[in-house]
């Protein structure tokens, strides 16, 4: 049985506000569809962790800088609400573009800082797209829990720097990377590599595993980075767009990994960008 999907912001609210009267709690997982087993940890998580738990479903255009990369995202509805249906969720909520951005819409939400650098400095008004949606999912739903995986790593540090700045009275909580067994972190986006540039992605994985530990170990960047970018080229990546090593808690660029630190990357095969990111151990 597939879950019940609602599309309009009034039944929603009058979902939500039921739930409410009645003192039950209300989880989120906002997601762009085409769901996989990183986007069920998330709702697996929330189920446990609110009374009542809504899932997402909504292709934001405002965050795309790429119109193709638009046109082409993986859009899976009738599976995403099948593979729902067991998990628990009470609603699937999938508004239009209309319900969403109606005539005359005119604010955007943008957050300095954490935004810039990283996939900031490549696309460019993509933050602001997410933050913007992000806001209007987290006002709509209520939700007292958001759920939010660390796939997307920068993301995540905007997203909470919006709900502080914004006093939006919602607990962030996060999932760790799902990844196939041999590494490659899943996201909606592998669904269009071909099976070759399939073989070629999980040296992505491997090479920020690798280069994790080195850092770990006490290299420098200066040693460690420029040897695994080369290994993404040779590996047959067609281009590194970034590569670097940054704080956990507030993404500033670091040298060494003195403290708790991330290893984030985006390459390209063809035309299919993926990025990914790894924990690094602060040094001792
Ligand atoms: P998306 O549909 O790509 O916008 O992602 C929706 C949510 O799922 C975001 O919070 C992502 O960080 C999260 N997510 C995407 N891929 C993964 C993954 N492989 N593991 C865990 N969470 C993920």
């Amino acid at each position: 049985m597939s879950v019940a999907i609602v599309r309009s912001l009034s039944t929603l609210r009058s979902v939500v506000t039921r739930w409410k009267r009645a003192g039950e709690t209300v989880a989120v997982v906002p997601t762009m569809g085409a769901l996989h087993a990183g986007h069920l940890s998330l709702v697996r998580t929330g189920r446990k962790l609110a009374d009542r738990l809504v899932v997402t479903l909504f292709v934001n255009p405002k965050q795309f800088n790429n119109p193709d990369d638009l046109a082409n995202y993986p859009r899976t509805e009738n599976d995403d609400a099948v593979k729902l249906g067991p998990l628990g969720v009470d609603v699937l909520y999938a508004p239009d573009a209309t319900t969403m951005y109606p005539e005359g819409f005119a604010t955007t939400v943008s957050v300095t800082g954490v935004s810039e650098g990283l996939c900031g400095a490549h696309r460019p008004g993509h933050f602001d797209g997410v933050a913007t949606v992000v806001t209007k999912l987290l006002m709509q739903t209520g939700a007292d829990i958001a759920l939010f995986g660390e796939k997307d790593f920068q993301q995540l540090h905007v997203i909470r720097r919006l709900v502080r700045d914004l006093d939006i009275p919602v607990e962030i909580r996060t999932c760790p990377t799902v990844r196939e067994p041999d590494g490659l972190a899943l996201s909606s986006r592998n669904a269009r590599l071909t099976d070759e540039q399939r073989k070629t992605a999980n040296a992505l994985a491997q090479i920020l595993y690798a280069s994790a530990n080195r850092l770990t170990a006490g290299e420098e960047t200066s040693a460690v980075l420029p040897g695994a970018r080369a290994a993404l080229l040779k590996a047959g990546f067609a281009s590194v767009e970034y590569l670097e090593l940054r704080a956990e808690n507030d993404l500033r660029p670091l040298e060494r990994a003195d403290v708790l630190s991330r290893l984030l990357a985006a390459v390209w095969l063809n035309d299919v960008r993926l990025i990914d990111n790894m924990p690094v151990q602060p040094s001792t």
